[in-house]
């Protein structure tokens, strides 16, 4: 009689992104990148951000149509509409409920779906270790923060142990950090990752630390970044975490691979809010490399008076500018209107929300002011556009750092928000040191590509990756 070997049945992952801007949009992509690659997908949302993908994107069911093993599945956060958290500053309170409760939910999909790996946002922490281990499917963990902010989170209890931290006070941010391998003298205390601005104890650092020794513990683990920008961080992360898949930049990996694949489909979108176009109109009729991109992502919380001082040091700089104020970001009543009035089209543009990636990409962009979220700095560097950075919490801080101190593509704010630092620094990085900056940024912006393209470092390690969710497969 003979034996027939036993058939392997087909991959099927599960991919799990913290219910925030900054997190769903590099794990849809990632999600449409094994979908090209054949592979059974299933998109885990929470309802409450799943209706707003179905709201502001009305490309999502064409993709659906596009990759029929791909599909979308929700689960409640345990938060009522009327009383939500939203996905902003507050949006620690849902990855809370998800971590503490959501093991259930995880659980019934990961049966009824018979999946057999897990892509899961290292945000969560250990929430689906036991899962894994009881159902014997690879896991995998996904960090959205840069390697290098992931490495320094890995050396927090190194920097407690080295009396390095805790920071002691205002007065201590400018001391040197000795202990972080492979970047001595590079950061001062006030370059750590930080959650200072938005609480003042160290709570929160501790706990981003611990998740990241949690993001360990699974089979392999994913950054969206590149072998050439993040070298020294990633060998170190590497003597942890040796199954590590450098794939990024994401969101450019997935428009080079549909590219050389000719696939007439962009793609994928998952805005959480409505995209006003109008600001592409205006774009067109502005000289090339003449306006400042401003926009600090979906999180950040501003104060009115430093509104007031960006908008100020913008229209002082005599730049035009494109400005993304989020709905509900301005909470002084009147403020936006008196800015929307105090802008006239030749002095720039205030908007709800851009379609980012094709913003940075237009040929009327010099630089970009930002928060220095990595999703955006990525997209920055892709594009070849310098930038200014004005960082508010997590990994913004190091990211902003990186950005004017080893990459060299532009200047840092850091804690400061004043006029005239805004108007000197674009004057600098526009007009003053534009070369240098312009030089740095289309060098960078070329090893992004090479990355992303047959032979380079983010395409191979991709190939390997699917080989891996194919071999481990039961
Ligand atoms: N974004 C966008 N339109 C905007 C502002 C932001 O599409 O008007 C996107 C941006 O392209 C990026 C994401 O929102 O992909 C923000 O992520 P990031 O990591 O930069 O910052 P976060 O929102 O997590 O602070």
């Amino acid at each position: 009689m003979d034996i027939q070997p036993k058939k392997k049945s087909l991959p099927h992952v599960l991919i799990f992104p913290c219910p925030a801007q900054g997190h769903v949009n590099p794990m849809l992509k990632l999600a449409e990148l094994l979908a090209i690659q054949n592979i059974y997908i299933t998109f885990l949302n929470t309802k409450y951000i799943h209706n707003r993908l179905i709201q502001f994107n009305d490309d999502i069911q064409a993709l659906l149509e596009c990759y029929p093993k791909l599909q979308f599945k929700t689960i409640s956060d345990f938060h009522s509409e009327e009383k939500h958290p939203g996905f902003g500053e507050k949006v620690g309170d849902v990855i809370l409920s998800l971590s503490l409760y959501g093991k259930p939910l995880l659980k019934d999909i990961i049966v009824s779906e018979k999946i057999s790996c897990i892509i899961l946002d290292g945000i969560f922490g250990d929430l689906a270790t036991d899962l894994a281990a009881e159902f014997g499917i690879q896991l995998i963990h996904f960090r959205t923060i840069s390697a290098c902010c992931f490495w320094a989170y890995l050396s927090v209890p190194k920097l407690l142990e080295c009396n390095e931290l805790p920071i002691k006070g205002d007065e201590d941010m400018d001391r040197i950090i000795r202990n972080v391998p492979g970047m001595e003298n590079l950061l001062r205390c006030r370059d750590l990752p930080s959650f200072r601005k938005m609480d003042d104890s160290d709570t929160i650092l501790d706990k981003a630390a611990l998740l990241t020794q949690q993001s360990l513990k699974g089979n392999a683990l994913i950054l969206n970044t590149f072998e050439n920008l993040e070298s020294p961080a990633l060998s170190q992360i590497r003597l942890h975490a040796p199954k590590l898949y450098t794939i990024g930049p994401l969101h450019h990996h997935l428009n080079t691979t549909k590219k050389t694949s000719s696939s007439s489909s962009s793609s994928s979108k998952s805005n959480f809010f409505e995209v006003d176009r109008t600001c592409m109109t205006w774009l067109e009729s502005q000289p090339l490399k003449s306006v400042v991109y401003v926009s600090f992502g979906s999180i950040t919380p501003m104060k009115g008076e430093e509104i007031i001082e960006i908008w100020h040091g913008l229209l002082n700089s005599k730049k035009p500018f494109l400005w993304v104020i989020r709905p509900n970001m301005v909470q002084e009543k009147g403020l936006l209107k008196e800015l929307e009035e105090g802008t006239t089209k030749e002095k720039g543009m205030i908007v709800g929300w851009v379609p980012q990636e094709e913003v940075l990409s237009h040929k009327a962009i010099g630089a970009f002011l930002t928060h220095s979220g990595w999703n955006s700095t990525l997209e920055s560097v892709v594009c070849g556009v310098p930038m200014i950075c004005w960082p508010y919490f997590a990994d913004q801080q190091i990211n902003s750092r990186f950005v004017s101190d080893v990459w060299k593509l532009g200047l840092d704010m850091k804690d400061v928000c004043d006029r005239k630092v805004v108007e000197n620094m674009v004057n600098d990085v526009m007009v003053n040191r534009k070369e240098e900056f312009v030089r740095s940024a289309m060098d960078i912006a070329k090893l992004a590509s090479k990355s992303v393209s047959p032979g380079g470092s983010s395409y191979n390690n991709f190939q390997d990756l699917i080989q891996y969710i194919r071999s481990t497969s039961p």
